[in-house]
């Protein structure tokens, strides 16, 4: 546990998977500390949350949950339990949670998906049997306490963050953004398209880097890293990332049509595992929607197979 400015601790625990370990935060207040993000729900996390809070002292107010990714929501279970604290988690973003996690036909959904976009069959197969690696893991509360963007949680703003999850929600408060994987300091943030997310996640994204730049926080404490000492610096950077990509998705883009699987490999190369080519096509597709957004590309579907050429 390490201890950070204004009385914040900060509790990082062990990711079977890169980047290896995920930060979680633990927020003083009046009525005890407010808890952010829960790592994985490994079989040993309410022993090891145990031991953690006892080193904190003081009880569990809230547990907060920033999206509904693994590392972020899989032990939420487990510290209800533990310390009978209220679960708190964005209204949309806990939707997104129930479909995925409380869903069985989920990786069926998954796999229709990816054939949709172009993957063939046998690399499907691989392809669903990477997202269903965590799934045991993933402990969320059912029926959590339900917040909005614009809220605040023992004094802390609730800011809506889209882009890496649809319903991200980061906490500010003193200039202090805990950001959850809005922003990261070495690595950019996943910004896919996934079935049932928001039609343009880039879009969203870039916007939700906007208010980051208006907002100007003095430092972000994220999931992953390192602290950023400038937010707003880091937000630009990511912008242009973005934008480079999205000029090096209209080069692979001509005249006939290619599917997203297929471009995938023009974008992040032939050499991926499984894992690495689930994202890669789910980032390919969140840059050609955003090019079809801006008018750079055009959309071919015919419920089959979904495909897009140079506008
Ligand atoms: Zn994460």
């Amino acid at each position: 546990m390490d201890e950070l400015e204004g009385g914040i601790r900060r509790v990082t625990l062990p990711l079977p998977t890169r980047p290896g370990h995920v930060h979680t935060y633990l927020l003083p207040g009046d009525d005890g500390w407010t808890l952010v993000d829960t790592g994985v729900g490994l079989p040993d996390a309410k022993e090891t949350w145990a031991a953690e809070l006892e080193q904190a002292g003081g009880r569990v107010a809230t547990v907060f949950v920033t999206h509904f990714h693994p590392d972020h929501v899989g032990a939420a279970a487990d510290l209800h339990e533990l310390t009978d604290a209220p679960v708190v988690q964005g209204a949309l973003d806990y939707a997104q949670c129930e479909l995925v996690w409380g869903n069985p036909a989920w990786s069926e959904r998954i796999r229709d998906w990816f054939h949709l976009h172009g993957a063939p069959d046998d690399v499907t197969a691989e392809l669903v049997g990477q997202s269903s690696v965590y799934r045991p893991f993933i402990r969320y509360q059912r029926d959590p306490v339900l917040v909005e963007p614009g809220e605040s949680v023992d004094g802390w703003e609730l800011v809506a963050a889209p882009g890496h999850a649809d319903g991200q929600l980061c906490l500010l408060k003193d200039d202090i953004l805990i950001a959850a994987d809005h922003l990261l300091g070495r690595i950019t943030p996943t910004v896919g398209l996934w079935p049932a997310s928001r039609a343009d996640p880039l879009g969203d994204y870039l916007a939700a880097l906007d208010r980051t730049i208006e907002l100007a926080p003095r430092i972000a404490l994220p999931g992953h890293g390192d602290p950023i000492e400038n937010p707003a610096g880091r937000a630009r950077e990511l912008q242009g990332h973005h934008r480079l990509r999205l000029e090096e998705t209209m080069v692979a883009l001509d005249t006939e049509p290619k599917t997203g699987y297929e471009l995938s490999f023009a974008l992040f190369g032939a050499d991926l595992q499984p894992a690495g080519r689930r994202f890669a096509v789910a980032e390919t597709l969140s840059h050609l929607e955003r090019l079809v957004h801006e008018g750079g590309a055009v959309r071919y579907g015919d419920g089959v197979i979904v495909s897009y050429t140079a506008a």
